[in-house]
């Protein structure tokens, strides 16, 4: 395994992370979770994702369960969470002060920890001025119950004027984001956010590297008991994601797979590992033998060239670089 800085940060985390949401707790229970965990961190991952929102908190549960049960040094571990759902009341959701030091709390909890390396604002709150909830943070970071904290879909605006309040007040400013990243969602990651990384030294730990899946190719033939657009709950996966267009993509994909002598999901990963600004691929199983698949992308990433990323950008057809705008 190779560990990346957080951004500019000293935190390193694994280029290949493992995280909770679908799973844990909903889609499958803590004796898959062990399985799967205990995978990853046998094969150096180090950072495990989750936030208040899956599964109503039983991600977090789970999660915190395992670490106890497989009794991890916690120096050996990065463990995030993230708030913004956190229930039906009026304070129970967005990135107020009330209900960020709440969420906290009720995380780490959950958790069975003392503290969150990563704390991640889950969404922009357009009804909290983006001053408060930079205090909040600030204020948990001097608590000691997070060492950092960042954002998860906010645009390149929006974090940089949570930077300049950091700034201007003296306060903690996001460190990290958590966008979708994966071969057929670039625009966010490799256009609007380049500045961040120059200017601000943003670390990114993005998400759905497969496309919930779709990039590993099972979808080819039709949808695949047990996988997860079967769930209740996950219409919009049929209707958006795994559209005609999007599953020719993955099949066109399948032979420079071949030729790498690697399976379809391992090409994607590898793939996401060679942005240098994407610090974890934070990826996600049902299943133990997915978490053991996913892990050969370390190896297969070398194997991307300059030809074969050419190769790839010839069937995608979607570079940001070369949009107009
Ligand atoms: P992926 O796009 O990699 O999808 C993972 C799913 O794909 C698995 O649960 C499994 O689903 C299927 N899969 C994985 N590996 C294989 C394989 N080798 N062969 C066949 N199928 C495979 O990632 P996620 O969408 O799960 O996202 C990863 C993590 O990112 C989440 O757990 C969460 O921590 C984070 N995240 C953050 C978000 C945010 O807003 N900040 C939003 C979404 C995710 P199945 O077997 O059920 O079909």
């Amino acid at each position: 395994m190779n560990y990346r800085r957080l951004g500019s940060a000293g935190l390193k985390l694994s280029e290949l992370s493992l995280g909770s949401w679908v799973t844990y707790g909903g889609q499958v229970g803590e004796e898959v979770a062990v399985k799967c965990m205990s995978i990853a961190y046998d094969q150096g991952v180090n950072f495990f994702d989750s936030a208040e929102a899956y599964a109503g908190g039983k991600a977090e549960i789970v999660m915190g369960n395992v670490f106890k049960k497989l009794g991890w040094a916690r120096e050996s571990i990065v463990v995030s969470s993230k708030v913004f759902w956190g229930g039906d009341g009026p304070n129970d959701e967005g990135l107020s002060r009330k209900h960020i030091y709440e969420a906290c709390r009720k995380s780490l909890k959950r958790l069975q920890l003392d503290y969150l390396d990563l704390f991640f604002c889950h969404r922009p709150d357009p009804n909290t001025p983006i001053e408060e909830t930079v205090r909040a943070m600030d204020y948990l970071v001097h608590q000691g119950k997070i060492l950092y904290w960042g954002t998860s879909e906010w645009s390149a605006a929006d974090i940089m004027r949570a930077h300049e309040l950091a700034r201007e007040y003296d306060l903690t400013p996001p460190q990290m984001e958590q966008p979708q990243y994966n071969m057929l969602h670039r625009e966010r990651v490799e256009k609007e956010y380049l500045p961040l990384y120059r200017e601000i030294g943003l670390g990114t730990t993005i998400w759905s590297p497969l496309a919930s899946g779709l990039l590993s190719g099972k979808y080819a033939k039709g949808i695949p008991p047990g996988s997860r657009a079967t769930l209740p709950g996950y219409e919009w996966l049929r209707k958006n994601t795994l559209s005609p267009h999007n599953i020719e993509k993955a099949k066109q994909l399948e032979p420079i797979a071949r030729d790498l002598e690697c399976t379809l999901p391992q090409f994607a990963l590898a793939w996401c590992l060679k942005n240098p600004n994407v610090s974890t691929v934070i990826t996600g199983a049902s299943r133990p033998e997915q978490v053991t698949e996913n892990m050969k992308a370390l190896e297969i990433a070398p194997r991307l060239d300059s030809a074969v990323l050419e190769r790839i950008e010839t069937i995608l057809g979607n570079n940001p670089q070369k949009s107009q705008d």
